[in-house]
């Protein structure tokens, strides 16, 4: 179960149903294990620790970690999990998310192999949702097209950029994308447009289905330096005003209307305020730095202690732009 609300409690939220499920792997398990064997490409773990695969290096374990880089595996595994009642979670890169220290009672996916795949064709590009966004902004940079300089500074997949509608400098995937490739809890495969897709500032829809599989993007003819050079500077403007090497999942909370979260959270004094082994960075307060040994608790505290003072000071409620699973 995944929440993104600014206010949350850390009790249990999942579907009764799914827990009783996934505490009965003598039911599901054999199944499981039947079918990954017939895709020998595709990976499967149980017990898998998430803390290895998100930015924040933070997170329990998962029931399952699968790692599939066929559709027809993705829809069959669609149908599996809605026909024994499971909880699924699609993992990107995990650069936008904060796992619970009890991990997640379900399977995670990941996309691998032809799922991460790019192929340019004009001014198109057919990106795969498992791509890193920064791989498809240099090689959209090598063919001089531009659009999506932006993306080489966001550590994230295609997928998880068009679930977040991710960007920066006033650019995010909304302006590029032409229409989406999904796979639905039923194992179709549906092509929907933008206006399907709904982005908004950090959301859309797409998180309605199974999974993002595909995107096509329409980019401008321009030229390959001009738009190398705008990518690196982007890029370096970035690193030398955000936290990027150390454990972090980005920016925390989305910025109000008419407001920096980052701002917001500096005018109340909090830069450097630290729970066990999280900190509000001195840098840019809009990030929460895991200094090698914090858990999902401390990161938590301090998202409540942002949220509170925010409120106090200038009544604004923060909206959490990081994603929660496990909570
Ligand atoms: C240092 C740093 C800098 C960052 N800078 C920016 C920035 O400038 N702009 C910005 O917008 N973000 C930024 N981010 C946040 C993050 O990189 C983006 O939100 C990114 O798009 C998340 O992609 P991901 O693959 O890591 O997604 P994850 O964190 O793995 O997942 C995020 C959500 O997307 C879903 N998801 C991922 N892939 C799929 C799929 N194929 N199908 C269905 N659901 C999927 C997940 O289930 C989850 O709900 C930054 C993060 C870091 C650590």
């Amino acid at each position: 179960m995944i929440a993104n609300n600014s206010t949350f409690a850390l009790s249990d939220t999942k579907d009764y149903e799914t827990m009783e499920m996934i505490q009965k792997p003598e039911i599901w398990r054999p199944d499981l294990l039947q079918l990954c064997k017939s895709y020998p490409n595709s990976t499967l773990y149980f017990d898998y620790p998430l803390s290895r695969e998100t930015y924040f290096g933070i997170g329990g374990n998962a029931s399952v970690y699968l790692e599939i880089n066929q559709v027809n595996l993705l829809t069959q595994i669609a149908k599996f999990k809605t026909d024994y009642g499971l909880d699924t979670f699609i993992l990107g890169r995990g650069s936008n998310l904060l796992v619970s220290d009890t991990g997640f009672r379900g399977i995670v996916i990941r996309l691998t192999g032809q799922l991460r795949q790019l192929t340019i064709e004009n001014d198109l590009v057919h990106a795969a949702a498992g791509a890193s966004q920064a791989k498809l902004a240099k090689s959209a940079a090598r063919y001089g097209l531009s659009g999506v300089e932006f993306a080489l500074g966001i550590p994230g997949s295609v997928g998880g950029g068009l679930i977040m509608n991710a960007g920066a400098w006033d650019s995010d995937f909304s302006q590029i994308v032409q229409n989406i490739r999904v796979v639905t809890n039923r194992g179709e495969i549906v092509d929907l447009t933008t206006e399907q897709a709904q982005f908004e500032y950090r959301k859309s829809k797409l998180d309605n289905f199974f999974c993002v599989i595909q995107a096509e993007l329409k980019l401008a003819y321009s030229d390959s330096h001009q738009v190398t050079k705008k990518m690196k500077d982007f890029y370096q403007e970035k690193v030398q005003t955000q936290p990027f090497v150390s454990g972090n999942a980005g920016c925390m909370f989305k910025n109000p209307d008419g407001y920096s979260a980052g701002w917001l959270i500096d005018h109340c004094g909090l830069k450097g305020t630290k729970v066990g082994g999280a900190e509000i960075s001195t840098m840019h307060a809009n990030f929460i730095i895991n200094h090698g040994y914090a858990t999902s608790r401390d990161v938590f505290k301090l998202i409540e202690v942002i949220q509170l003072a925010v409120k106090d000071k200038f009544g604004i409620d923060l909206q959490l732009e990081v994603k929660l699973l496990g909570f």
